[in-house]
């Protein structure tokens, strides 16, 4: 069955060659440019956007039919090359441009491409502006303008240094290389490698990297998850490093690899950079309703508070702002500080981990045992939008003794654990995500989702 061109809040993905075509991707360049035009008020006013890819091979045909598409409705491009998702979010803001779009699939296999839409705060667009820019892309709605008017392309190739500069000023360079780590990093030949390698050096470290060609060719599977990154788990052990990183292919997911060569879980990458963000600064932490809370028992510890939000970067940058959170993401591994950018930052994980390490003394694995664990179990099991409002529905139903949370699918919180069932705005999935301290607890919860599932899907 071929797949549907999937258009979220977070942009589009599609299957390029199937349904992510150049003309599609050249259409949605038009109608983001005419909507940031209308934005802007008025046709005669300088509009220009920042516009970098991922390493996929499909990346640079994607780029020139979006320039295009921008160029045709009096758009300037900025092409910023081969970056990470985090890097165009800053460059939004340092070039004072009106918005910024990143071709990525994120995590998804090479097949995959997409298109993110940031806007001037370097931040994704939230749902009610993600829904205009959707309606004018699928009603064909663009402000063609004339020879004299077409926009131009520009390259800039400064992402990487103002990007790093950002992430250097909010950690003491001077404490983190006076300790020498050696790291290790995959950066699974995505967008991430030759930024991070550069980070590292200036902080000191020694660095062995690996999968850091930018050929879009994935070494893995690329989600950095734990059955994807075994070799980054061998070479941590062999090199006797302190630490492994592991990126996604737009580099804003980081997982981490303990001294042991033990992968330790995207759960504790934005737990272990709250734990040092709280100890210098006090303030609101916010994540979203499918993260650990790990989360919250180490804010808890610091006496302060954990703001939960829907799933999606964007939710979670816009509680940030609200509430003047000191820092925030979400537990796949996306750490957000807004000191560098609205976007969940790799750079700004490693760099905030690698601190905590200097400042405390302590290992990895030390850092992990003191916060503690709990068992997290995700499924995730094909579902069409009704099929899923069915699961949902009886859930409630029948997981009544919780304290319930509607605001993104379903979070039903109890006292030994909770459980959140969402449909994915990517896939026509939903998606479970049971934790607790008791393994046996989390089965249970397993087993009434898959009875309630088999109730529904036969
Ligand atoms: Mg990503």
């Amino acid at each position: 069955m071929a797949e549907r061109l999937i258009i979220s809040i977070s942009g589009m993905r599609g299957v390029v060659g199937e349904n992510l075509t150049s003309t599609v991707a050249t259409e949605y360049g038009s109608a983001f440019g005419t909507f940031l035009k209308a934005q802007a008020g008025g046709e005669d006013n300088k509009t220009s956007v920042v516009m970098g890819r991922d390493s996929r091979p499909s990346g640079q045909m994607l780029a020139s039919a979006i320039a295009a598409g921008l160029c045709a409705v009096g758009v300037d491009v900025v092409d910023l090359g081969i970056v990470t998702t985090p890097g165009v979010a800053v460059m939004v803001k340092d070039t004072k441009c009106e918005g910024g779009i990143i071709i990525t699939a994120s995590h998804n296999p090479i097949q995959y491409n997409g298109i993110k839409l940031l806007l001037g705060n370097g931040g994704a667009l939230p749902s009610d502006v993600a829904e205009k820019v959707k309606r004018a892309f699928l009603e064909k709605r663009f402000g063609f303008v004339d020879s004299r008017g077409c926009g131009q392309v520009i390259t800039n190739n400064l992402t990487d240094d103002t990007h790093i500069d950002r992430v250097l000023s909010i950690v003491d360079r001077e404490a983190i290389s006076a300790k020498q780590f050696k790291v290790v990093v995959d950066s699974v030949n995505g967008a991430g490698g030759r930024v991070t390698q550069k980070l590292l050096s200036r902080l000191g470290c020694k660095v062995t990297a690996i999968n850091d060609a930018p050929t879009g060719l994935f070494a893995h599977q690329p989600e950095p998850t734990v059955d994807n990154v075994t070799e980054l788990c061998d070479v941590v052990e062999s090199e006797q490093a302190d630490i492994g990183f592991a990126q996604d292919p737009d580099a804003d997911r980081l997982a981490i690899v303990d001294e042991t060569g033990k992968y330790i879980g995207e759960e504790y990458t934005l737990a272990l950079a709250a734990k040092y963000i709280l100890s210098k600064r006090p303030g609101k932490v916010a994540t979203n309703l499918s993260t650990s809370r790990i989360v919250d028992d180490i804010a808890k510890a610091a006496d302060n508070e954990v703001i939960r939000t829907p799933v999606g970067e964007a939710n979670v940058a816009a509680a940030m702002l609200e509430n003047d959170c000191v820092i925030g993401g979400e537990g796949n591994g996306g750490v957000i500080d807004l000191r560098v950018s609205p976007v969940r930052d790799s750079l700004v994980g490693i760099a905030l981990v690698l601190q905590l390490m200097a400042e405390t003394g302590k290992k990895v694995s030390q850092l992990v045992g003191e916060i503690g664990g709990y068992y997290m179990v995700k499924e995730k099991f094909e579902a069409d939008e009704a099929e899923a409002q069915r699961i949902l529905d009886l859930a409630k139903k029948r997981l009544t003794d919780a304290r319930v949370d509607t605001r993104d699918g379903c979070r039903f919180d109890f006292e030994d654990g909770w459980v959140h069932l969402r449909a994915s705005n990517t896939e026509p999935v939903i998606r479970a995500i049971v934790e607790s301290k008791d393994e046996r607890i989390v089965q249970k919860y397993i087993d009434i989702i898959l009875k309630i599932r088999n109730e529904v899907l036969g």
